[in-house]
């Protein structure tokens, strides 16, 4: 039996229990170990009776001077039990536990742990957790860890089965670390912090197997990523050489001149394209920082160079966006002429035919698409250049996917999501950075405002004057945590609420996650037409739209999202000649929402709001590893910036000596690392 062994092999679980686990997601032993409490409660202050105030979350011990059961009227069952403990006496209640009949017997010491409450004037507890004294404690007078649950799956059955999992195996949990890192980090060992992170002993010694099990998370990230592109840079790549006046020529002839910033990315830029390794780049720009002219003058030498490019996009929106704007850029190109194709999902199939040909050929240069270009039938004569467009939308197979499109071509991945640079050379330090800082000059600052509900009036009648004046407007509805099933429903009823008591003279559309893709095109190439008045939608407005004619943000419970996500809903707005508004509605006025949504008013620059996002949440969440493809940071959010400088040193150094970690003694970290980036899954 190892620790890859399934749950079941462990005694007192059967096939229901197993079952349970399974929908929690844990199908193995090391699974379950890895299986982190959401929080803890902490029942380590111990008290007399005589001592108890209202409120007080405590533990007592005390035997049972009475205790009796009764079913009431609506059939729920009262279990009233008398605790004494020589200072005093105290009754606790509990509701619906019939089972308790049989379990708490007169003259027993029992444990309790919870909140003192108040009945009748009597301090009392309600349904607190309890156990009897002779017992090892698992539930009461200490720090209690608190599981994710599922139906049938009780708080103190997950709490029983991961202590004596943990009693029976965490001693053969290998330790990957070598001593050596683990001295300069001054971390715990991996069966101590396992062990600490479930039931601890204290909270400074929680807090340091928390801080341990994170420094993993990132080391193993950052091992991963250099590996990665230790693999990329030792294969050859094909340099593109043309003459030093075709860039020059390419700049001159837009319409506007580049900002420095976008100079600067782009010579970086043509440095890498230049060298015989293939590039592997990510462009961070703000929305509207001009990501997409870059873009285009590493295509155009490309095309210089005669061979080819592709640009993918996450949506077919956005696609045909990039297709007309590289149109146009190229219109006024007397010498590159380049042959332009756009391929997505709702290219007819004899196009399609007729673009396969010419990709296989060589006859077409440049291509603009969505994941049709990933697709089978789409073969290159010479791709040198692949560039996606909001890489966090894709997924890293299908990155990989382009990639394969061609032979070791040059890789530009972009994003508007401002990623501290930190945070970035952590996350994707298989990646250079270029970042564009400065926006082109003119724009309009996008003034903000945060409101409180009592003002949801005063903001309608303000989206209303503004479709009266011919703009448009986007409403987005709170974030839901449960699911994307109850997010759309909670949509569809604003949609429903919003057209038929606010505005039932105008046009509203309604866009929502659960929506069949097709669906969501059509509703987002209306708006973008001028055919709705007002786009009502979830979070999946944010990426990169284009629609100048909009002019109003309005976005309700906005204390639940992100700065870095409010500031990509603000960047939908203001991409035309008007002036244009963002208004926020919290549902919630603590003062840290506050601070967050003044932070967000007081300032236009996304990476600024980057770093305080970062600050307030932690890089886990502010950054979710999910849709990155990363492995799943599952305690790192916690940690602070500082941990993962270490971790990357640290990786660093160790990849500096050892990067195949071939060494005997780095045997279970090799095999750590090969576990979490194979399944692209979590680092347990
Ligand atoms: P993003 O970085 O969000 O992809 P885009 O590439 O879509 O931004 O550019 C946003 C807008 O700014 C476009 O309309 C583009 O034509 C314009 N633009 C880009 N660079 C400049 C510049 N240097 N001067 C003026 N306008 C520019
Ligand atoms: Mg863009």
């Amino acid at each position: 039996l190892g620790l890859d062994a399934p749950l079941i092999a462990l005694s007192g679980v059967g096939k229901v229990q197993a079952g349970q686990l399974a929908r929690l997601g844990l199908h193995t032993i090391r699974d379950l170990l890895y299986f982190f409490p959401r929080r803890y409660d902490d029942f380590s202050a111990l008290k007399t009776i005589a001592q108890l105030e209202y409120g007080q979350e405590v533990t007592i011990i005390g035997s049972i001077q009475e205790v009796h059961t009764r079913r009431t009227r609506r059939g729920q069952t009262i279990t009233k039990a008398v605790l004494e403990d020589g200072s005093g006496s105290i009754q606790v209640t509990w509701f619906n536990q019939p089972y308790l009949a049989d379990r708490l017997k007169r003259g027993q010491q029992i444990v309790v742990s919870g909140r003192v409450d108040e009945y009748l004037g009597y301090l009392t507890f309600q349904s607190p957790q309890w156990e009897p004294l002779t017992r090892q404690l698992l539930n009461t007078a200490r720090i209690v860890p608190v599981y994710p649950l599922t139906e049938g799956l009780s708080a103190r059955r997950m709490r029983n089965l991961v202590h004596r999992t943990l009693q029976a195996w965490v001693r053969h949990v290998p330790e990957h670390l070598p001593a050596s890192v683990r001295e300069r980090v001054a971390l715990p060992d991996l069966p101590t912090a396992l062990q600490q992170i479930h039931f601890p002993d204290d909270w400074d010694r929680l807090e340091q197997a928390r801080r341990r099990l994170a420094f993993d998370e990132l080391f193993v990230i950052q091992l991963g990523v250099l590996r990665q592109r230790h693999e990329w840079q030792s294969e050859p790549g094909h340099p593109v050489r043309v003459p030093p006046d075709t860039l020059q020529h390419f700049i001159l002839s837009l319409p506007f001149p580049l900002t420095s910033a976008q100079q600067r990315a782009l010579s970086e830029i043509v440095a890498d394209m230049e060298r015989d390794r293939p590039m592997s780049r990510l462009l961070q720009g703000d929305v509207g920082s001009g990501k997409t002219v870059v873009a285009a003058a590493a295509m155009a030498l490309v095309v210089a160079a005669g061979a080819q490019a592709a640009l993918m996009a996450p949506t077919e929106i956005l696609a045909e966006q990039h297709y007309h704007t590289l149109s146009r850029l190229f219109e006024s190109q007397s010498a590159l002429r380049p042959r332009l194709s756009l391929l997505t999902g709702s290219t007819p199939p004899a196009d399609k035919q007729a673009i396969y040909q010419g990709l296989a050929d060589g006859t077409i240069d440049l291509v603009v698409g969505t994941h049709a270009l990933i697709q089978q039938g789409v073969t290159f004569k010479h791709l040198v250049l692949a560039i996606i467009d909001e890489q966090h939308r894709f997924g890293v197979e299908q990155r990989a996917a382009l990639r394969q499109k061609g032979y070791n071509p040059h890789m530009l991945v972009m994003t508007a999501t401002p990623i501290p640079r930190s945070l970035a050379l952590t996350i994707y330090g298989d990646l250079d950075l270029s970042i564009i800082d400065e926006m082109p000059p003119g724009r309009q600052p996008i003034e903000t405002r945060v409101l409180s509900p009592l003002e949801r009036e005063r903001a309608y009648a303000f989206v209303r004057a503004q479709v009266e004046k011919g703009r448009q407007a986007f409403i987005i509805c709170p974030l839901v945590e449960e699911s994307a099933k109850i997010e759309a429903r909670a949509a569809v009823q604003e949609h429903q609420r919003l057209q038929t008591q606010i505005f039932p003279d105008l046009r509203l559309g309604l866009l929502h996650g659960r929506m069949k893709s097709e669906d969501k095109e059509t509703v987002m190439a209306q708006f973008a037409r001028g055919e709705l008045d007002i786009l009502v939608s979830t979070s999946v407005v944010e990426v990169g739209i284009d629609v100048p004619n909009a002019t109003v943000m309005l976005v309700e419970g906005a204390n639940r999202f992100g700065l870095a996500q409010l500031h990509q809903f603000r960047g939908r707005v203001g991409r035309g000649e008007h002036p244009s508004y963002c208004l926020l509605i919290a549902d919630s006025a603590t003062e840290a929402s506050q601070e967050r949504l003044q932070a967000i008013a007081a300032t236009q620059d996304g990476f600024l709001l980057a770093e305080k996002d970062l600050a307030m949440r932690g890089p886990g969440e502010f950054f979710g590893t999910r849709q990155s493809g990363l492995p799943d940071l599952k305690l790192a959010n916690m940690a602070d910036m500082r941990l993962l400088e270490v971790a990357r040193a640290e990786a660093q150094r160790l990849f500096d000596t050892d990067p195949t970690l071939t060494s005997p003694d780095l045997q279970p970290l090799a095999q750590l690392v090969a576990r979490v980036w194979s399944g692209g899954g979590d680092i347990s």
